[in-house]
Formats: structure tokens, C-alpha cells, sequence
């Protein structure tokens, strides 16, 4: 099976890095489509787990979609951020 790249923001998955990171993100910290997907450089995995507050999900896509407590920018100033 051919690898997939995700990105670290939204969960979007693309067949190469060169086509990840050529569209735009709508989750970007920036704002909506403020930004490129950025290539989530851990490795897939069945859980991913927050780096900020420790929250699981099966997916980058969930894990990225609710607001995060702990998160650097302040309580609920941003997504959730899958660890590596
Ligand atoms: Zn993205
Ligand atoms: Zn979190």
C-alpha cells in the first residue's frame, strides 16, 4: 500500500509531501486556509494523543477538531496537537 502523508493541523491525508503541503489548511493556527497543511512527521498510529493535555483520538482528524485546555496560546485558544 502506498504511504500517506498527514497533516499535523487537520488530519488531511495526500499520496505525497509535495501535494500535502501544497494546499490550504482549514484548520491552520493562523485561521482558515490561512496556511498550507503541515506535514505530521510521527508515524500513523491507531491512537494520538495530544502533546498539550494528554486527550486521545483514532485519528488526527478528531483529535484536531476540539479545542484544547491546555493549550500554549491559552484555555481553549486552540486545537488539540498530536504528538509524535
Ligand atoms: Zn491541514
Ligand atoms: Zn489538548
Amino acid at each position: 500500500m502506498a504511504q500517506k502523508f498527514y497533516c499535523e493541523y487537520c488530519g488531511h491525508s495526500a499520496s505525497s509531501v509535495q501535494s500535502l503541503t501544497s494546499a490550504y489548511c482549514f484548520r491552520h493556527p493562523d485561521g482558515p486556509n490561512k496556511g498550507k497543511h503541515k506535514l505530521y512527521e510521527g508515524s500513523e498510529k491507531s491512537k494520538y494523543t495530544c502533546k498539550y493535555c494528554g486527550h486521545q483520538a483514532s485519528s488526527i482528524q478528531s483529535l484536531t477538531s476540539a479545542y484544547c485546555f491546555r493549550h500554549p496560546n491559552g484555555r481553549n485558544k486552540g486545537k488539540h496537537a498530536p504528538a509524535l
